[in-house]
């Protein structure tokens, strides 16, 4: 090994956990700064659980990227000790005629899909109403990440980790990136070789503002149901569904384990302009139940056993992730997540812990990964052949 780099990370949400680990796991010295406890419930990464799909239909290097993500999370869940990948599948709702160049993107991948036409479909899900004369593709290596249960176990690691210092309840209030530091809210300085902001939502109060205003702020809200008894049967090894209705982006992730049915949609999801509380308004669950009574027959309010919103930051130009490196290769900023984030985690880690002790790491398929956009003055630019990033898992 190397130079031992002592690093400071700011935020305990899934990144900066994972890469903590990592850079540990390298032989380096780690500090993790966290503004609330460890893990933060108020973190976008803290939830029950957290969907993992491999396909991205219009796009083969996040395919790639999500095949190897399946593959690290069953690392991760060995290493971590606790069962958190429930490989309940993935269904992608497509238009019949995108069906096969779909199946075909994800085996050049790598991965394995099952294309289903609506027969299909209702044969085997009649619980769900698919949109009509849909097709899809079904993913089984793909499947329920339990969020929660990760970060516990994440924190549970670093804590006897020799090499690591957590400091809960630690706000950093700002950034010194010259002087490769963090300046904590009780005055203190905290400096290290290599530092990370990996502060979700909240990333945009740290960042220099060329950075800061290229991040878009949103608060999305999700449905938690308990499937009355009578319908366990039917809901055991239902897949996490994707575009279960292509107008909406209505998405659905199945009870596993102790977690409840998750429901949502992108157009829940609304631009604000800050972090204002997580309850969820009557208008964005009303607007839930309505969408997904016709998806889900049988759904009944009474079903919902509670409401939360959470937010997320996008980068204005993708509308997905956005990596910065603030000073040539030494201080980076994960500046914004897409959909994906949380599955991508393991790779994110490895990839910012092999740059962040100096190395090269391979590419992961990512644009916005593989591809850190350096701040330098004046407008930020804008990423090379950028397209726009899928914002959903
Ligand atoms: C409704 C919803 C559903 C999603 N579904 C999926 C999915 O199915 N699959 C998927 O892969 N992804 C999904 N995502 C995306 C994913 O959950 C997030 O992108 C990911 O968890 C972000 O992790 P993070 O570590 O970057 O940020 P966070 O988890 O938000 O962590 C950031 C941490 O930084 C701390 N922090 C912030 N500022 C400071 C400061 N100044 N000082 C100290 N600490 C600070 C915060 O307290 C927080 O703990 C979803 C997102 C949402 C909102």
């Amino acid at each position: 090994m190397g130079t031992v780099m002592r690093t400071v990370i700011v935020g305990g949400g899934v990144v900066g956990l994972l890469t903590a680990l990592e850079c540990a796991r390298a032989g380096h010295r780690v500090t993790l700064v966290e503004q609330g406890r460890l893990p933060n419930p108020h973190a976008a990464s803290h939830d029950r659980h957290r969907v993992l799909r491999a396909l991205h239909p219009d796009d083969p290097g996040a395919t790639r990227a999500g095949v190897a993500a399946h593959h690290a999370w069953r690392v991760w869940e060995a290493y971590l000790g606790v069962r958190c990948y429930h490989q309940v599948g993935a269904l992608t709702g497509l238009a019949p005629h995108r069906v096969d160049s779909a199946r075909a993107l994800l085996a050049a991948a790598g991965g394995g899909g099952h294309a289903l036409d609506p027969i299909a479909l209702a044969r085997r899900w009649p619980h769900l109403c698919f949109p009509a004369g849909a097709g899809a593709v079904y993913e089984e290596r793909a499947g329920v990440l339990l969020a929660d249960r990760i970060l516990e176990a994440a924190v549970h690691r670093l804590r006897h980790h020799p090499r690591v210092q957590l400091l809960a309840h630690t706000a950093v209030v700002r950034l010194d990136v010259a002087d490769r530091s963090v300046i904590l809210a009780d005055g203190r300085v905290l400096r290290g070789d290599r530092l990370l902001v990996a502060a979700g939502a909240w990333a945009r109060t740290l960042l220099p503002p060329v950075a800061a205003d290229r991040l878009v702020l949103h608060r999305q809200t999700v449905l938690y149901c308990a499937v009355p008894r009578e319908q366990h049967h039917a809901w055991t090894g239902t897949p996490a569904v994707a575009a279960l209705d292509a107008g909406s982006g209505a998405w659905l992730v199945p009870p596993v384990a102790d977690a409840p049915l998750g429901l949502s949609a992108h157009e829940v999801a609304r631009v604000v302009p800050s972090l204002a509380g997580r309850d969820a308004a009557v208008r964005w669950t009303r607007t839930l139940r309505e969408r997904f009574a016709p998806l889900v027959p049988g759904f009944h309010p009474g079903w919902i056993t509670g409401a939360r919103d959470c937010y997320f930051v996008a980068d204005a130009v993708t509308g997905g992730a956005l990596l910065l490196d603030l000073a040539d290769g030494e201080v980076f900023a994960d500046a914004a997540s897409a959909g994906g984030s949380f599955k991508f985690a393991p790779l994110t880690a490895r990839m910012l812990a092999i740059r962040l002790s100096g190395g090269a790491p391979p590419p992961t398929g990512l644009r916005s990964l593989d591809r850190p956009l350096r701040i330098g003055t004046g407008r930020l630019p804008d990423p090379p052949g950028h397209l726009p990033e899928q914002r959903t898992w």
